[in-house]
């Protein structure tokens, strides 16, 4: 479904449920990260994108004076109620409409107070399927509200609330890049973000003989336990043996001069960290320069980097990236690499836009043939950020 579509269904059911048309619509896309795995809590560059699937918030005024915000998804499944009377707090973990209640949170941190207000939501953005379903939703909740107050952020300031919201009130402590691509996102255009400096450069893409293809591999492994923080501290502890204030700020040979010094393990985390953020960079360049070979082999390099030296894929996930491997180039693949934390979870493929459908078959059936799983694949050309549909 198109952005218009999803958002001419949300009016009708909006105007069902609440007797009258919304005053007000805004969207929010989801995303996913082209290049620069693991690299964000190193101050490091990530490579982002927004897809084509979007959440979508419709609102109207309350009756006058009321304090009361009523929120629902367009099926009902999802609904709440939040009195803007009364002081917020986080609702249980696992709540949906933290990430919302969150946002509302940080526009009165701010003194931007809205009146009450009903409001509907859909979304095309799969829930949990790491493409950031709550990044779409809080950046859409605070473009929305940006709407209703009159008041608009700086979009840094607006990706850095939407982060807020997320750590206190839905307890996740996650980076910056989901909310950064969700409200800067630009149609045609991948994003460069520097996580140390927070700034920003949209690359153009604007050739359309390529497209992304996003695999959901549906298996997410159960880990025991402290798999990430292990890599962060494992990343911190290499960054303190070079005497450097994070893995930034080390090149590939200061890593290698230093090897005697660190362990094993933590010499191939740091060994990781640097080329990905190499790679990441090279990756910008080449996608300006419309280099698509280049870039599906950085693509395949990250892949095999986090597998063997960040020890952070799966057989589901490796399982993908040999498959769309071994299409090749004459099959229509230029490069391919998990995406995301890891261990299950997406993958992402560089692929010629006139062979998606036929890779897209390729990998489905060779996928389920091997692992006895369903993939869910996709495609999407890079996408715009936050936007206003209705005002
Ligand atoms: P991801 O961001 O990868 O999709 P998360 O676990 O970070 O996964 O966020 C998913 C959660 O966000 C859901 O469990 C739900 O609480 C909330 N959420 C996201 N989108 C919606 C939506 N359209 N309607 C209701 N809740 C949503
Ligand atoms: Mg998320």
């Amino acid at each position: 479904m198109t952005l218009n579509e999803i958002s001419n269904r949300l009016s009708q059911e909006f105007q069902a449920a609440y007797g009258r048309p919304p005053a007000w619509i805004a969207a929010a896309p989801g995303r996913v990260n082209v290049i620069g795995e693991h690299t964000d809590y190193n101050d490091g560059f990530v490579f982002p994108m927004a897809i084509e699937r979007y959440t979508v918030m419709a609102a109207a005024p309350a009756v006058p004076n009321s304090t009361v915000v009523r929120l629902r998804d367009v099926k009902g499944t999802h609904t709440a109620t939040i009195d803007l009377a009364q002081p917020l707090k986080p609702a249980a973990k696992g709540s949906w409409h933290n990430y919302p209640m969150g946002v509302i949170a940080g526009f009165l941190g701010r003194g931007i107070r809205p009146p009450g207000f009903d409001a509907m939501l859909d979304s095309t953005v799969p829930m949990g399927g790491g493409l950031s379903s709550s990044a779409a939703l809080e950046v859409a909740t605070a473009t929305l509200l940006e709407l209703i107050t009159g008041k608009t952020l700086d979009p840094v300031e607006k990706a850095l609330l939407c982060q807020k919201a997320e750590h206190d009130y839905a307890g996740m402590p996650c980076g910056i890049m989901d909310q950064f691509i969700s409200v800067m996102g630009k149609k045609d255009h991948i994003l460069l973000l520097d996580c140390r400096s927070r700034e920003t450069q949209l690359v153009p893409m604007s050739d359309p003989s390529v497209a992304l293809l996003v695999t959901n591999t549906n298996v997410k492994h159960e880990l025991t336990g402290g798999e990430y923080a292990q890599r962060r501290a494992q990343c911190e502890e290499a960054a303190r043996i070079l005497g450097l204030p994070s893995l930034r700020s080390a090149t590939a040979d200061v890593v290698e001069r230093a090897k005697s010094k660190m362990s094993d393990v933590v010499y191939r985390r740091a060994r990781h960290v640097v080329s990905e953020i190499e790679r990441t960079q090279h990756a910008a360049e080449g996608v300006r320069a419309s280099n698509w070979p280049t870039v599906g082999q950085l693509m395949y390099a990250s892949h095999s980097s986090l597998r063997d030296d960040y020890e952070v894929s799966c057989p589901e996930l490796d399982a993908v990236v040999e498959i769309a491997q071994g299409l090749g180039l004459r099959g229509g693949v230029y490069g391919c690499r998990m995406t995301g934390g890891g261990f299950g979870g997406c993958t992402v493929a560089l692929v010629d836009s006139g062979k998606l459908q036929a890779v897209s078959d390729h990998i489905a059936a060779a996928y389920e043939q091997r692992t006895g799983i369903k993939p869910t694949i996709f495609e999407s050309r890079p996408a715009a950020g936050a936007s206003v549909l209705k005002r």
